[in-house]
This record gives structure tokens, sequence and C-alpha cells, in this order.
């Protein structure tokens, strides 16, 4: 299956080929034909499966050909995507930029943080693409800024996370306000009960596509645990980072003030870090993500909620200093990692009071993870230690090194996709997932 086969026009195909996409991803293949044939689409997908693209790929082509249908019309705005962060609204709009390249549509992101001024200036030179997060949309919508009268694509992106972040009333509210017929694209990452009643109420006889049910993604991905005390978790991070070859690291923290301690405790190490949260402006955030996407921060430690859906090509590790105590919170961290054709790795660190959480994550997950069982910061009175596969130091050149669960000792797994250029789904190894059809 080609980009070639999905009846996609020239313009695009063009932009597609620029972007070095060959073979759309499998939400893709699904979504993109339902969606250029005009119906409602309820996307069971997360982050990295290639959605954005999935949505935004049609929305373009069936707004390109409406514009020749009726040309010289005044610009206003007919696609909405909403989304519940800034950085998630800053990639998707990147996206419409990127995939519309030859196509005469304007599309504009609005987020909050920031003065509103530039955005209402765009707003008033006339748009035909909106992307936004809902506090800042209703916000214009109040002031009369924005008009959603002419919409004819809605995107919902990320509902199950707009639930978690207390967004759904925002999202309610800016629903009340599109007109009646138009086009509904609903994506979630899960389908909790709030969420599908939502989904019942926007879409009507949807096309329902689902990829890579959350706890399937982990299986490509190599994992390991470092037991460790609480006061031990610094030192160990600087130990592991003592290893040249790991390159860029994100690491997740409970708390913003966690996060804050772990980065400057490794800059006091000469381990440049930076910290990114909900706490820090939208451009120290926005900084922050730009020195770490060119390699000039190495490490970047992040909140879960500052980190959710930031798309980091060719990041090869996660380390987990906290370990979440929601187990798809550990699923959603680890799949930072593997993308791009780089190994994916990720190291968690695991405190006395945090086994529980282990045990939970083993559960969603179905799998053991190995167990790092010599380092210089072993927890005394480990008693977990006996029933896991223990990786000892022996196995490995030093406690640094990944975990290998084959014992095959190069640190590939037997029976996993390629590390390479491309995957069993032929989605070019960014998103080395295993994609189901199951819904
Ligand atoms: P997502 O966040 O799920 O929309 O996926 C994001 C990442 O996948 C971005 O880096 C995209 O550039 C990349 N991507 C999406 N579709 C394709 C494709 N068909 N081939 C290669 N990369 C893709």
């Amino acid at each position: 299956m080609s980009f070639n086969n999905l009846q996609l026009i020239e313009p695009v195909l063009k932009a597609l080929v620029h972007e070095g996409y060959t073979t759309p991803t499998p939400i893709q293949q699904q979504a993109i034909p339902a969606i250029l044939e005009q119906k409602d689409l309820l996307g069971c997908a997360q982050t990295g499966t290639g959605k954005t693209a999935a949505f935004a790929i049609p929305i373009l082509q069936l707004m390109h050909q409406q514009q020749q249908q009726s040309p010289n019309g005044r610009r206003n705005i007919k696609a909405l995507i909403l989304t519940p962060t800034r950085e998630l609204a800053i990639q998707i709009e990147e996206s419409f930029n990127a995939y519309g390249k030859y196509l005469d549509l304007k599309h504009l992101v609005i987020f909050g943080g920031v003065n509103q001024f530039s955005q209402v200036n765009a707003l008033r030179r006339g748009i035909d693409i909106l992307v936004a997060t809902p506090g800042r949309l209703l916000d214009l919508m109040n002031q009369g800024h924005i008009s959603l009268r002419d919409i004819n694509f809605f995107v919902l992106d990320e509902a199950d996370r707009m639930l978690d972040m207390g967004f759904v009333h925002d999202v309610k509210r800016v629903i009340a306000k599109l007109p009646a017929k138009r086009q509904t694209l609903f994506f979630s990452a899960t389908m909790p009960p709030e969420i599908q009643q939502l989904a019942n109420v926007l879409l009507t006889n949807p096309v329902k596509v689902a990829v890579t049910p959350v706890s399937s993604t982990v299986e490509i991905i190599q994992q390991s645990i470092y037991f460790v005390d609480k006061q031990n978790k610094n030192a160990l991070l600087k130990d592991i980072l003592a290893d040249a070859d790991i390159k860029t690291v994100l690491v997740f923290a409970r708390t913003k003030h966690g996060a804050d301690k772990v980065a400057k405790e490794l800059n006091r190490n000469s381990i440049r870090a930076e910290a990114i949260h909900g706490n820090k402006s939208q451009n120290a955030r926005q900084s922050a993500l730009h020195n770490f996407k060119t390699r000039q921060t190495r490490v970047l430690v992040a909140t879960d909620i500052a980190a959710r859906g930031i798309d980091i090509d060719e990041l090869t590790h996660v380390v987990n200093y906290d370990l979440p105590n929601i187990p798809e919170t550990y699923v959603h961290r680890i799949g930072r990692t593997g993308r791009a054709g780089a190994s994916g790795i990720a190291i968690s660190f695991c405190d006395h009071e945090e086994k529980a959480y282990l045990k939970d994550i083993q559960k969603v997950i179905s799998k053991t993870i190995p167990v790092i069982e010599e380092h210089p910061y072993v927890m005394a009175n480990n008693n977990q230690q006996s029933q896991r596969p223990a990786q000892r130091a022996s196995q490995r050149p030093s406690f640094q090194k990944r975990p290998n669960s084959n014992g095959n000792g190069n640190g590939n797994r037997s029976g996993s996709r390629n590390g390479n250029s491309q995957n069993a789904n032929g989605f070019r190894g960014e998103r080395r997932r295993s994609f189901s059809n199951s819904y």
C-alpha cells in the first residue's frame, strides 16, 4: 500500500514526498478513504501512530476541492482542530503546514499563556483552518474574534486527555457552538465511558478505526528496572548518563518541583538538562523543547502533562525517574522512544514506595520488566528481586548497558521487529509498534 492508492491529489502527494513519507500507517490507510468519503470517524489511537496526518491530509484535500468549486470566497474558519496542549497544537499546525505546502489554505494555531495580539491579528486577516486549545479558543470566541458558524470539519484530538486535564466542560461549550451539519473526527487513546458518551453525541454513523491498544505498544521497547532508594536516584541517573552513547534522554518526574530538582542536579554535574512543566512560561517550554530537539540539551526532564504528545524523532532513551501510579501513563511515557528507527530504551527507577506501581504496570503490559540486579546503588533488602528474571552485571560489560532479556548478548530483542528502517507494517521505523485493527 502506498499513498498513491489513496486517491490523493497531486499537491498533497508532492508534499508527502517532500516529507519523505512512502507508506501510509495503518490508521492512515483506514482513516483517509473514510474521511475523503465525508464520513465521521472514531479513531482509537495515540500519538505516534500517524494520526495527525490521518486527519490533516484528507481535510486539506477536501477543503482544497471545495475551494476550487467556489473560488474567491472570503476566508472564514472551516476546519477546527481542538487539542489539549500547546505542544500538540503547535505540532498539529506544523503538520498542516507540511502537508498543505502546495495548497492555498491558511492555518493558524492559538493557545493560552501568550499574548493574544498576534493571534487576533491573524484571525482578522482570515484563515481556513484553526488549531486550538480549548481555553484560548473560548476566550477569543467570547471576545467576538472567532465564529464557528462556517465550520465544516471538526476534529477532537486526544479526547481522553481533555477529560484528564479537566477540559471536558470547555470542550462541551465549544461543541455547543458548532453547526449541526459538519464532519466530525474524534480521536482518543482510550475510551472510558465518559468519552464514549461524548463520541456518541458528536458522531453520526462513524467509521471506527483502532490501532495499537495501549498495552501492546511496549513490546518493542527494551525496558529495564533499577531498584534504588529514593535518595540515590540522582546518583544513579548520573552514572547512567556517564554512557556517552546516550545522546538524548527524556526523563520523567512525577512533580514539577521534582523535575526542576533533577534538572538542577544534572546541570551541577555538567550534564546539560532542562525541565519542562506547566509552571514554566510558554516561551521557556518552547525554548527547552527546541534546545532538546536540536541536541543543545542532552536531557529534558518533564512531567507527564508537559511531555504528552511531544514528538521527538530519534529519541533513544526514556528514564522514569519516578514510576507513574497510573500504568497507562507508563506506556505513554515509554512510547516517546523507539521512533525514527531508533532503538527504544526505557529505564525505570523503582524505590520502596513505588513497588506497588510496578506491579500494576507489569499487569497492564502483561510482561515482567527485566531487572538490573547489580549496580552501585542497589537497594538494601529488596525482597522483590527473587520474583523476577534477573539481569546480572556479569552478563553485561557495564551496568549502564541495555538489559538483555533474550540472552543473546547484543541487546537486540529476539522475535521483535527489526530495529532499522522498516517494520512489519511498512511504516518507516518511526513508529515501531504493533498495530491491530480490532476495535
Ligand atoms: P502522530 O503524532 O501520531 O501524528 O505521528 C507523528 C509522527 O509520525 C510525525 O513525526 C510524523 O512526521 C510521522 N509520520 C506520520 N505519518 C507518517 C508516514 N506515513 N510515514 C512516515 N512518518 C510518518
